[in-house]
Protein backbone atom coordinates (compact mmCIF):
# COMPACT_ATOMS: atom_id res chain seq x y z
CA UNK A 1 0.00 0.00 0.00
CA UNK A 2 0.94 3.30 -0.89
CA UNK A 3 1.94 5.25 2.17
CA UNK A 4 0.90 8.54 1.23
CA UNK A 5 -2.06 8.55 -0.76
CA UNK A 6 -5.39 9.95 0.24
CA UNK A 7 -6.78 8.25 3.05
CA UNK A 8 -9.57 6.09 2.06
CA UNK A 9 -11.39 6.10 5.86
CA UNK A 10 -13.00 8.76 8.04
CA UNK A 11 -12.20 8.87 11.25
CA UNK A 12 -14.75 9.93 13.94
CA UNK A 13 -13.12 9.00 17.19
CA UNK A 14 -13.35 10.71 19.82
CA UNK A 15 -9.31 10.68 21.34
CA UNK A 16 -6.45 10.12 20.04
CA UNK A 17 -8.51 11.51 17.46
CA UNK A 18 -7.36 12.55 13.42
CA UNK A 19 -5.29 14.75 12.46
CA UNK A 20 -4.81 16.58 9.40
CA UNK A 21 -3.45 14.88 6.54
CA UNK A 22 -1.81 17.42 5.26
CA UNK A 23 0.18 17.46 8.72
CA UNK A 24 0.59 13.63 8.95
CA UNK A 25 2.44 14.22 4.96
CA UNK A 26 4.42 17.23 6.03
CA UNK A 27 5.73 15.36 9.61
CA UNK A 28 6.55 11.99 7.55
CA UNK A 29 8.65 14.05 4.74
CA UNK A 30 11.03 16.17 7.49
CA UNK A 31 10.31 12.95 9.91
CA UNK A 32 14.36 11.56 9.44
CA UNK A 33 15.94 14.81 8.69
CA UNK A 34 14.32 17.98 10.57
CA UNK A 35 14.91 21.10 8.95
CA UNK A 36 18.70 21.63 7.97
CA UNK A 37 19.61 19.52 10.77
CA UNK A 38 20.36 16.04 9.28
CA UNK A 39 18.77 14.24 12.47
CA UNK A 40 14.85 13.67 13.66
CA UNK A 41 12.99 16.14 15.66
CA UNK A 42 12.83 12.85 18.48
CA UNK A 43 16.83 12.48 18.24
CA UNK A 44 17.69 16.20 18.87
CA UNK A 45 18.61 18.09 22.17
CA UNK A 46 15.70 19.86 23.82
CA UNK A 47 18.66 22.16 24.53
CA UNK A 48 19.82 23.01 21.25
CA UNK A 49 18.91 26.03 19.29
CA UNK A 50 16.73 24.43 16.72
CA UNK A 51 14.68 22.70 19.32
CA UNK A 52 14.61 26.16 21.38
CA UNK A 53 12.86 28.32 18.21
CA UNK A 54 10.86 25.66 17.95
CA UNK A 55 9.31 26.11 21.24
CA UNK A 56 8.94 29.67 20.79
CA UNK A 57 7.61 29.22 17.40
CA UNK A 58 4.69 26.94 19.03
CA UNK A 59 3.83 29.11 21.58
CA UNK A 60 3.51 32.43 19.24
CA UNK A 61 1.63 30.63 17.06
CA UNK A 62 -0.77 29.34 19.27
CA UNK A 63 -0.77 33.29 21.16
CA UNK A 64 -1.76 34.66 17.76
CA UNK A 65 -5.03 31.68 17.16
CA UNK A 66 -6.37 32.50 20.80
CA UNK A 67 -5.49 36.18 20.87
CA UNK A 68 -3.45 35.32 24.29
CA UNK A 69 -2.97 38.62 26.06
CA UNK A 70 1.03 39.29 27.36
CA UNK A 71 0.17 38.70 30.92
CA UNK A 72 -0.11 35.09 30.13
CA UNK A 73 2.55 32.17 30.11
CA UNK A 74 2.09 29.25 27.69
CA UNK A 75 3.34 26.27 28.89
CA UNK A 76 3.93 22.62 27.07
CA UNK A 77 3.35 19.87 30.04
CA UNK A 78 3.18 16.39 30.67
CA UNK A 79 0.16 13.95 32.09
CA UNK A 80 -2.41 14.82 29.92
CA UNK A 81 -5.69 16.14 31.17
CA UNK A 82 -5.37 13.85 33.75
CA UNK A 83 -2.43 15.17 35.24
CA UNK A 84 -3.89 18.83 35.35
CA UNK A 85 -6.75 17.61 37.57
CA UNK A 86 -4.09 17.29 39.79
CA UNK A 87 -1.94 19.81 38.93
CA UNK A 88 -4.33 22.63 38.96
CA UNK A 89 -5.42 21.91 42.34
CA UNK A 90 -1.63 22.06 44.00
CA UNK A 91 -0.88 25.06 42.22
CA UNK A 92 -4.10 27.09 43.27
CA UNK A 93 -5.84 25.75 46.06
CA UNK A 94 -4.06 26.60 48.73
CA UNK A 95 -4.71 30.02 48.46
CA UNK A 96 -7.90 29.49 51.01
CA UNK A 97 -7.66 25.82 50.87
CA UNK A 98 -10.81 25.69 49.12
CA UNK A 99 -12.45 25.40 45.19
CA UNK A 100 -15.37 25.50 43.10
CA UNK A 101 -16.22 23.02 40.38
CA UNK A 102 -19.33 22.87 38.33
CA UNK A 103 -19.63 19.09 37.48
CA UNK A 104 -21.48 18.46 34.11
CA UNK A 105 -19.88 15.32 33.11
CA UNK A 106 -17.29 12.28 33.24
CA UNK A 107 -14.23 14.77 32.98
CA UNK A 108 -14.98 17.69 35.53
CA UNK A 109 -16.32 14.94 37.75
CA UNK A 110 -13.04 13.27 37.75
CA UNK A 111 -11.16 16.74 37.97
CA UNK A 112 -13.26 17.34 41.39
CA UNK A 113 -12.43 14.32 42.97
CA UNK A 114 -8.55 14.84 42.45
CA UNK A 115 -8.74 18.19 43.96
CA UNK A 116 -10.32 16.89 46.81
CA UNK A 117 -6.89 14.68 47.51
CA UNK A 118 -5.62 18.58 48.29
CA UNK A 119 -8.13 20.89 49.66
CA UNK A 120 -12.21 21.85 49.99
CA UNK A 121 -14.28 21.34 46.88
CA UNK A 122 -17.30 23.04 46.88
CA UNK A 123 -19.71 21.56 44.09
CA UNK A 124 -21.45 24.35 42.72
CA UNK A 125 -24.49 22.40 40.71
CA UNK A 126 -26.65 19.59 42.63
CA UNK A 127 -24.51 16.08 41.96
CA UNK A 128 -25.88 13.61 39.23
CA UNK A 129 -24.40 11.07 36.76
CA UNK A 130 -27.43 11.74 34.03
CA UNK A 131 -25.21 14.91 32.59
CA UNK A 132 -27.90 16.40 30.07
CA UNK A 133 -27.78 19.99 30.74
CA UNK A 134 -25.67 23.16 32.05
CA UNK A 135 -27.99 24.19 35.27
CA UNK A 136 -28.82 27.84 35.17
CA UNK A 137 -26.34 29.61 36.41
CA UNK A 138 -28.82 31.73 39.03
CA UNK A 139 -28.96 28.66 40.80
CA UNK A 140 -25.45 27.88 41.11
CA UNK A 141 -23.58 27.46 44.80
CA UNK A 142 -20.53 29.88 44.11
CA UNK A 143 -18.32 29.99 47.29
CA UNK A 144 -17.11 33.86 48.06
CA UNK A 145 -13.99 32.21 49.39
CA UNK A 146 -12.87 29.64 46.45
CA UNK A 147 -9.43 30.22 45.54
CA UNK A 148 -10.93 29.37 41.86
CA UNK A 149 -13.75 28.26 40.08
CA UNK A 150 -13.23 25.03 37.78
CA UNK A 151 -15.51 24.14 34.75
CA UNK A 152 -14.94 21.67 31.63
CA UNK A 153 -15.89 23.60 28.58
CA UNK A 154 -16.61 20.63 26.73
CA UNK A 155 -17.77 17.35 28.14
CA UNK A 156 -16.11 14.72 25.26
CA UNK A 157 -18.15 11.30 27.06
CA UNK A 158 -21.31 13.37 27.61
CA UNK A 159 -21.44 16.27 25.11
CA UNK A 160 -22.32 18.89 27.05
CA UNK A 161 -20.38 22.10 25.85
CA UNK A 162 -20.61 25.35 27.18
CA UNK A 163 -21.84 27.84 25.22
CA UNK A 164 -21.04 30.77 27.06
CA UNK A 165 -18.15 32.15 29.69
CA UNK A 166 -18.95 31.57 33.20
CA UNK A 167 -19.44 34.51 35.34
CA UNK A 168 -17.48 33.97 38.60
CA UNK A 169 -17.80 37.09 40.20
CA UNK A 170 -14.05 38.08 39.81
CA UNK A 171 -12.83 34.36 40.97
CA UNK A 172 -10.29 32.89 38.64
CA UNK A 173 -11.98 30.59 36.33
CA UNK A 174 -9.68 27.48 35.58
CA UNK A 175 -11.20 25.96 32.49
CA UNK A 176 -9.88 21.95 30.71
CA UNK A 177 -10.69 22.45 26.99
CA UNK A 178 -9.20 19.52 26.16
CA UNK A 179 -11.89 18.74 23.54
CA UNK A 180 -12.38 21.90 22.06
CA UNK A 181 -9.25 24.39 22.09
CA UNK A 182 -8.86 26.37 19.14
CA UNK A 183 -12.88 25.14 17.81
CA UNK A 184 -14.15 28.62 18.63
CA UNK A 185 -13.08 32.64 19.43
CA UNK A 186 -12.29 32.54 23.38
CA UNK A 187 -11.71 35.81 25.30
CA UNK A 188 -8.93 34.63 27.21
CA UNK A 189 -8.89 37.53 29.31
CA UNK A 190 -11.46 36.03 30.79
CA UNK A 191 -9.57 32.82 32.19
CA UNK A 192 -7.44 32.56 35.26
CA UNK A 193 -6.06 28.79 33.72
CA UNK A 194 -7.12 27.15 30.52
CA UNK A 195 -5.62 23.97 29.90
CA UNK A 196 -5.87 21.17 26.95
CA UNK A 197 -4.51 17.47 26.48
CA UNK A 198 -3.60 17.96 22.71
CA UNK A 199 -5.09 14.21 21.48
CA UNK A 200 -8.45 15.53 20.57
CA UNK A 201 -7.95 18.85 18.84
CA UNK A 202 -4.87 19.75 18.40
CA UNK A 203 -1.86 17.23 18.10
CA UNK A 204 -0.43 13.81 19.42
CA UNK A 205 -1.04 12.31 22.89
CA UNK A 206 2.24 13.69 25.13
CA UNK A 207 1.60 17.23 25.30
CA UNK A 208 -0.71 18.66 27.60
CA UNK A 209 -1.08 23.06 26.64
CA UNK A 210 -1.66 25.83 29.59
CA UNK A 211 -2.39 29.27 29.55
CA UNK A 212 -2.00 30.67 32.70
CA UNK A 213 -2.82 34.00 33.82
CA UNK A 214 0.99 35.49 35.47
CA UNK A 215 -0.64 36.83 38.82
CA UNK A 216 -1.76 32.89 39.51
CA UNK A 217 1.84 31.85 39.12
CA UNK A 218 3.39 31.44 42.86
CA UNK A 219 1.28 30.66 44.50
CA UNK A 220 1.93 26.15 44.32
CA UNK A 221 1.69 24.07 47.48
CA UNK A 222 4.97 22.97 48.67
CA UNK A 223 4.09 19.47 47.94
CA UNK A 224 3.43 20.47 43.98
CA UNK A 225 5.55 18.09 41.56
CA UNK A 226 8.04 20.07 40.04
CA UNK A 227 6.87 18.95 36.86
CA UNK A 228 3.60 19.73 37.59
CA UNK A 229 4.48 23.16 38.91
CA UNK A 230 2.90 26.33 36.50
CA UNK A 231 5.54 28.54 38.20
CA UNK A 232 8.51 26.62 37.68
CA UNK A 233 7.86 25.36 34.16
CA UNK A 234 6.98 29.49 33.15
CA UNK A 235 10.44 30.43 34.32
CA UNK A 236 11.84 27.42 32.27
CA UNK A 237 10.44 28.73 29.69
CA UNK A 238 8.65 24.86 29.30
CA UNK A 239 12.14 23.35 29.04
CA UNK A 240 13.05 22.71 32.65
CA UNK A 241 13.69 18.88 31.89
CA UNK A 242 12.72 17.25 28.47
CA UNK A 243 9.51 17.87 26.78
CA UNK A 244 7.49 15.71 24.78
CA UNK A 245 9.47 17.54 21.73
CA UNK A 246 7.62 15.36 18.90
CA UNK A 247 4.26 15.91 20.09
CA UNK A 248 4.81 19.65 20.30
CA UNK A 249 6.48 19.68 16.81
CA UNK A 250 3.73 18.20 15.43
CA UNK A 251 1.36 20.69 17.33
CA UNK A 252 2.74 23.25 16.16
CA UNK A 253 2.25 22.02 12.60
CA UNK A 254 -1.28 22.06 13.56
CA UNK A 255 -1.56 25.53 14.51
CA UNK A 256 0.05 26.16 11.04
CA UNK A 257 -2.72 24.28 9.48
CA UNK A 258 -5.36 26.23 11.78
CA UNK A 259 -3.99 29.54 10.69
CA UNK A 260 -4.17 28.32 6.89
CA UNK A 261 -7.51 27.19 7.30
CA UNK A 262 -9.35 30.63 8.24
CA UNK A 263 -7.84 30.22 12.16
CA UNK A 264 -10.44 30.17 14.67
CA UNK A 265 -13.18 32.06 12.97
CA UNK A 266 -12.61 29.32 9.79
CA UNK A 267 -12.73 26.41 12.81
CA UNK A 268 -15.77 28.05 14.45
CA UNK A 269 -18.14 28.51 10.75
CA UNK A 270 -17.37 24.93 10.08
CA UNK A 271 -17.72 22.76 13.31
CA UNK A 272 -21.24 25.04 13.41
CA UNK A 273 -22.11 23.79 9.88
CA UNK A 274 -20.82 20.10 10.65
CA UNK A 275 -22.65 20.02 14.02
CA UNK A 276 -25.73 21.14 12.49
CA UNK A 277 -25.99 18.48 9.96
CA UNK A 278 -25.66 15.53 12.64
CA UNK A 279 -28.21 17.36 15.29
CA UNK A 280 -30.48 17.88 12.31
CA UNK A 281 -30.74 14.33 11.45
CA UNK A 282 -31.19 13.20 14.95
CA UNK A 283 -34.31 15.98 15.80
CA UNK A 284 -36.11 15.23 12.18
CA UNK A 285 -36.03 11.25 12.97
CA UNK A 286 -39.43 10.78 14.82
CA UNK A 287 -36.64 9.65 18.22
CA UNK A 288 -35.69 7.00 15.72
CA UNK A 289 -32.14 8.84 16.50
CA UNK A 290 -32.32 10.53 19.90
CA UNK A 291 -29.16 12.81 21.38
CA UNK A 292 -30.25 13.20 25.37
CA UNK A 293 -28.66 16.59 26.10
CA UNK A 294 -31.02 19.58 26.02
CA UNK A 295 -30.37 22.11 22.64
CA UNK A 296 -28.29 24.80 24.60
CA UNK A 297 -25.71 22.69 26.05
CA UNK A 298 -25.00 20.81 23.11
CA UNK A 299 -21.36 20.02 21.69
CA UNK A 300 -19.78 20.80 18.26
CA UNK A 301 -17.37 18.15 19.07
CA UNK A 302 -18.72 15.88 19.85
CA UNK A 303 -22.22 13.87 19.27
CA UNK A 304 -23.96 11.25 21.24
CA UNK A 305 -26.37 9.66 20.06
CA UNK A 306 -28.78 6.63 20.68
CA UNK A 307 -30.20 4.33 17.69
CA UNK A 308 -34.32 3.15 17.89
CA UNK A 309 -35.48 4.85 21.13
CA UNK A 310 -34.37 7.06 23.80
CA UNK A 311 -32.91 3.59 25.80
CA UNK A 312 -31.32 2.81 22.60
CA UNK A 313 -31.74 -0.52 20.89
CA UNK A 314 -27.89 -2.52 21.41
CA UNK A 315 -28.90 -4.36 17.83
CA UNK A 316 -29.83 -1.51 15.70
CA UNK A 317 -27.09 -0.16 17.29
CA UNK A 318 -24.79 -2.59 16.54
CA UNK A 319 -25.90 -3.05 12.74
CA UNK A 320 -25.18 0.62 12.69
CA UNK A 321 -21.92 0.42 13.64
CA UNK A 322 -21.07 -2.35 11.42
CA UNK A 323 -22.27 -0.97 8.27
CA UNK A 324 -20.10 2.59 9.45
CA UNK A 325 -16.96 0.22 9.48
CA UNK A 326 -18.20 -1.05 6.02
CA UNK A 327 -18.25 2.39 4.42
CA UNK A 328 -14.60 3.14 6.35
CA UNK A 329 -16.20 5.25 9.06
CA UNK A 330 -14.18 4.63 12.09
CA UNK A 331 -14.18 4.85 15.62
CA UNK A 332 -18.10 5.87 15.92
CA UNK A 333 -18.68 3.73 19.35
CA UNK A 334 -20.34 5.67 22.32
CA UNK A 335 -18.08 5.40 25.56
CA UNK A 336 -18.49 2.77 27.65
CA UNK A 337 -20.00 4.38 30.33
CA UNK A 338 -23.05 6.28 27.81
CA UNK A 339 -22.91 3.26 25.18
CA UNK A 340 -24.97 4.26 21.53
CA UNK A 341 -22.88 6.03 19.77
CA UNK A 342 -20.31 9.44 19.35
CA UNK A 343 -19.33 10.80 16.37
CA UNK A 344 -16.35 13.07 17.28
CA UNK A 345 -16.40 16.20 14.51
CA UNK A 346 -13.02 17.86 15.70
CA UNK A 347 -11.70 20.18 13.45
CA UNK A 348 -9.28 18.02 11.35
CA UNK A 349 -12.86 16.15 10.25
CA UNK A 350 -13.65 17.99 7.36
CA UNK A 351 -17.02 18.76 6.63
CA UNK A 352 -16.72 16.19 3.49
CA UNK A 353 -16.63 13.60 6.07
CA UNK A 354 -19.41 14.89 7.82
CA UNK A 355 -21.76 15.03 4.86
CA UNK A 356 -20.91 11.13 4.43
CA UNK A 357 -22.22 10.15 7.69
CA UNK A 358 -25.02 12.20 7.67
CA UNK A 359 -25.70 10.73 3.85
CA UNK A 360 -25.41 6.94 5.79
CA UNK A 361 -27.72 7.61 9.04
CA UNK A 362 -30.58 9.44 6.58
CA UNK A 363 -30.01 5.78 4.54
CA UNK A 364 -30.14 3.87 7.86
CA UNK A 365 -32.86 5.32 9.04
CA UNK A 366 -35.28 5.32 6.38
CA UNK A 367 -34.23 1.67 5.83
CA UNK A 368 -35.14 0.68 9.29
CA UNK A 369 -37.87 3.35 10.82
CA UNK A 370 -40.72 1.55 8.86
C1 LIG B 1 -9.64 13.17 27.24
C2 LIG B 1 -9.97 14.21 28.23
C3 LIG B 1 -9.30 14.32 29.47
C4 LIG B 1 -8.26 13.33 29.90
O1 LIG B 1 -7.13 13.41 29.16
P1 LIG B 1 -5.90 12.41 29.41
O2 LIG B 1 -4.85 13.05 28.55
O3 LIG B 1 -6.32 11.06 28.94
O4 LIG B 1 -5.57 12.44 30.85
C5 LIG B 1 -9.64 15.36 30.31
N1 LIG B 1 -10.60 16.23 29.98
C6 LIG B 1 -11.26 16.17 28.82
C7 LIG B 1 -12.32 17.17 28.51
C8 LIG B 1 -10.97 15.16 27.91
O5 LIG B 1 -11.65 15.08 26.75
Amino acid sequence: MASNTASKVLNFGAGPAKLPEEVLLEVQKELVHYGTTQISIMEMSHRTAEYMKLNDDAQQAVRDLLNIPKNYKILFMQGGGTGLFAAVALNLISETGTADYIVTGAWSAKAAKEAAKYGKVNLVVPKTDNYVDIPDPSTWNLDPNASYVYYCANETVHGVEFPYIPDTKGIPLVSDMSSNILSREVDVSKFGVIFAGAQKNIGPPGVTLVIVREDLLGKAATICPTVLDFTIMAKDNSIHNTPPTFSIYVMSRVFEWIRRNGGLKGMEARAIEKSHLIYDIIDNSNGFYSCPVKSAARSRMNVPFRIGGAQGNEALEKEFLNGAQKRGMLQLKGHRSVGGIRASLYNAVSLEDVKILAQYMTEFCNQHNK
